[in-house]
C-alpha cells in the first residue's frame, strides 16, 4: 500500500505536483499527521458497516482513512482545483464518491439517498473549514439520516457546543445543538498537525443524536427564538432580556412570574443558569403571554 497522504512529505509532494496554492478564504488547513486522523476515525466509532459523509476532503487525507475503515464515503468539496488531485490520491478506493458543491447549497438528504445505501444512519466525519463551522453544523442537524458528527473545529466553538449550564461557554449555540444531540469534546488537537497551521487551537467534538427528545417543546422555532433572546445580553437577568424582546410582558408580570415559579424558574436568574428543560418550560409558558 502507498504511504498515507497525511504526512508532511507526501502532502508537500502532492501540493507541488499540482502547483496547489492554499486558499485561506476556504479554510484550507490540511492535516499532516496520520495518528490524529486515526484518533478521529476511532472517536467516530467507524467500522466496516459505517456510511460516512465528509465535508471538505482537501487532498484526501481524512477521506483515505475513512475509505479504509468505513463501508462507503460521500464527500462534499467546494474547490474545483482539488477534484483532479482527489482523483489521483484516492484512485485506490472504489467506495468513495466526491461531490463538487458548496455543502451549504447542497440538497444533502437527497445526495445521501443517492450515493449511500438506502438503509441505516450516516456518520459525519470532517475537519471543517473554520469560517463556516456553525452554519454547516446547524444545517446538517436537520438532516434526519445523520446520527452522529465527529468534527474538528476551533476549540473555542467546541467548548461552546459542549458547554453545560452555569458555565461561561454555555449559550444559545450549546442549546441549539444539545437539543438534538449529546455533545462531548473527544480530542484537543495542536496547531502543529496542520499545513498551513491555523491561528486558533482546535478540538474534535463528538455529537450523537438523542433517541428521545430531551425536552417537551410545543413550538421549536419559538423555543430557539426565546433561547437566543435570553442570552441577548449575558449579564442581564431573564426578565430584562425577555422584556426587551417582548415589552408586552411588563403588564403581565405577576401571572407570568407565578406560572414560571411552578417550574422553579425565577425572573432574576440569568439565561446561563437554565437547562434545556428549563428553556422548554419557559418557552411553552411564554408563548401564551406574547402570541
Ligand atoms: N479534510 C482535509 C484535511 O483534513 O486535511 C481538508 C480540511 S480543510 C480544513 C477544509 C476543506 O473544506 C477544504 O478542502 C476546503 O476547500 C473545503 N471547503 C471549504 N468550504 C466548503 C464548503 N462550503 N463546502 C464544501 N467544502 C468546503
Amino acid at each position: 500500500r502507498q504511504l498515507a497522504i497525511a504526512t508532511p512529505t507526501r502532502t508537500k509532494e502532492i501540493l507541488q505536483k499540482y502547483d496547489f496554492m492554499f486558499k485561506k478564504s476556504l479554510g484550507q488547513n490540511f492535516i499532516v499527521d496520520t495518528n490524529v486522523l486515526l484518533n478521529i476515525v476511532d472517536a467516530a466509532g467507524i467500522d466496516e458497516n459505517s456510511n460516512v459523509m465528509e465535508v471538505g476532503p482537501g487532498i484526501g487525507a481524512l477521506t483515505e482513512q475513512l475509505a479504509r475503515h468505513a463501508h462507503r464515503v460521500l464527500a462534499f468539496e467546494i474547490d474545483q482545483r482539488l477534484l483532479p488531485i482527489l482523483d489521483d490520491t484516492l484512485s485506490a478506493y472504489d467506495n468513495v464518491h466526491i461531490h463538487h458543491q458548496d455543502v451549504l447549497k447542497a440538497d444533502v438528504s437527497a445526495l445521501i439517498d443517492e450515493y449511500l445505501p438506502a438503509e441505516g444512519g450516516v456518520d459525519v466525519v470532517a475537519n471543517l473549514p473554520y469560517y463556516v463551522t456553525t452554519p454547516i453544523i446547524l444545517g446538517l442537524l436537520k438532516v434526519p439520516r445523520i446520527d452522529s458528527f465527529t468534527i474538528m473545529l476551533q476549540k473555542e466553538v467546541a467548548d461552546r457546543i459542549s458547554a453545560k449550564p452555569g458555565t461561561k461557554a454555555y449559550g444559545s449555540l450549546s442549546i441549539a445543538i444539545q437539543y438534538y444531540m449529546t455533545a462531548e469534546v473527544a480530542l484537543i488537537v495542536p496547531k502543529t498537525v496542520f499545513m498551513p497551521q491555523p491561528n486558533v487551537e482546535s478540538a474534535v467534538v463528538h455529537l450523537r443524536r438523542h433517541e428521545q427528545p430531551v425536552a417537551q417543546v410545543d413550538d421549536e422555532e419559538f423555543f430557539f427564538t426565546v433561547t437566543r433572546a435570553s442570552f441577548q445580553q449575558r449579564r442581564k437577568t431573564l426578565w430584562n432580556n425577555l422584556t426587551s424582546s417582548y415589552p408586552q410582558l411588563k403588564e403581565q408580570k405577576e401571572a407570568f412570574e407565578a406560572e414560571l415559579a411552578t417550574y422553579d424558574i425565577a425572573l432574576i436568574q440569568r439565561g446561563e443558569t437554565l437547562s434545556i428543560q428549563d428553556f422548554a418550560n419557559l418557552s411553552n409558558i411564554l408563548k401564551k403571554y406574547v402570541q
